[in-house]
């Protein structure tokens, strides 16, 4: 079997920068680190990350010491102004992608547009911009008409781009002013170009990451509209020698949260099956 792999996979800018930022700090520091939730969407990181001193929480009015981080994906106005207030240190991995998002969509507001957040609204990143706007956005994951004079999108980072260009394509419809920013990031975007022209080479694909992981699992669906035979895997443990027989070549890529020694181990699994 052939085994072929995309060029950009794995660690994004954004979250190695992160990773390489709290790293740092929990070994000169040798305080207890927070993150507000995981840094990253990818339960064997933040497992190893853990038995480092740096540990997520979820509730953001729990943290009375040590440092805490605001993850790459941001977090909300209220959780800032809270942990500002308190005083503690801060360290801020906030994706610059993620802060283009939230100030293109601070300008919207002040200049009158409804704003449109294109994205899932259970993602932290979602949580995070419609809370600078002071909840006044409205959030879409599907096509739709909206009766708005002026109507300013902006779209999740990891948001795929078929599916933001249909729903801004749906806003024309019942809108007077339509303006548009396209902040999906650029890793995001050349991951999921890779992938697509790697899954129509291929007999199956696998896309590795966590099954939290919003960027993966976008990945995985923008592989599967090219191939049917595409599976999510988180580890090397998923892998099934049953989805092999009669396949020749196998495309693998990972989602922007999917450590390089785990998609090494998926890549050495696959050859020795
Ligand atoms: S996926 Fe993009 S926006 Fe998110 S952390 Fe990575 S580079 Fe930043």
């Amino acid at each position: 079997m052939q085994v072929l792999k995309t060029k950009h996979l794995g660690f994004c800018f954004g979250v190695r920068r992160a990773i390489n930022i709290v790293l740092r700090e929990a070994e000169q520091s040798g305080k207890k680190i927070y993150t507000i939730g995981p840094i990253i969407h990818n339960p064997q990181m933040v497992k190893d990350l853990k038995e480092k001193g740096i540990v997520p929480v979820d509730n953001v009015y729990q943290i009375d010491d040590g440092i805490v981080v605001f993850r790459t994906h941001g977090i909300k106005k209220d959780e800032e102004a809270y942990i500002k207030n308190k005083g503690l240190p801060i360290i801020d991995t906030t994706c610059p992608f993620v802060k283009r998002v939230r100030k293109r969509a601070i300008f919207l507001k002040k200049n009158g547009y409804k704003v449109v957040i294109v994205g899932d609204k259970n993602h932290p990143e979602v949580k995070s911009v419609l809370s600078y706007l002071d909840n006044d956005g409205i959030v879409l994951q599907l096509p739709t008409s909206i009766k708005e004079k002026k109507i300013g999108v902006v779209s999740q980072t990891t948001q795929d781009k078929e599916t933001f260009f249909n729903i801004v394509r749906g806003l024309i419809e019942g809108v007077e002013e339509l303006r548009v920013y396209n902040t999906i990031c650029h890793s995001t975007e050349i991951r999921q170009d890779e992938a697509a022209i790697l899954a129509s080479k291929v007999d199956l694909m696998l896309i590795v990451g966590g099954k939290n992981s919003s960027n993966t699992a976008k990945l995985y669906n923008v592989v599967k509209r090219v191939q049917q035979n595409s599976y999510h895997i988180e580890t090397e443990k998923d892998i099934m020698p049953g989805w092999f027989s009669g396949i020749n070549k196998i495309g693998i890529t990972g989602g922007a949260s999917t450590p390089d020694h785990i998609l090494d181990i998926v890549e050495r699994r696959v050859k020795n099956l």
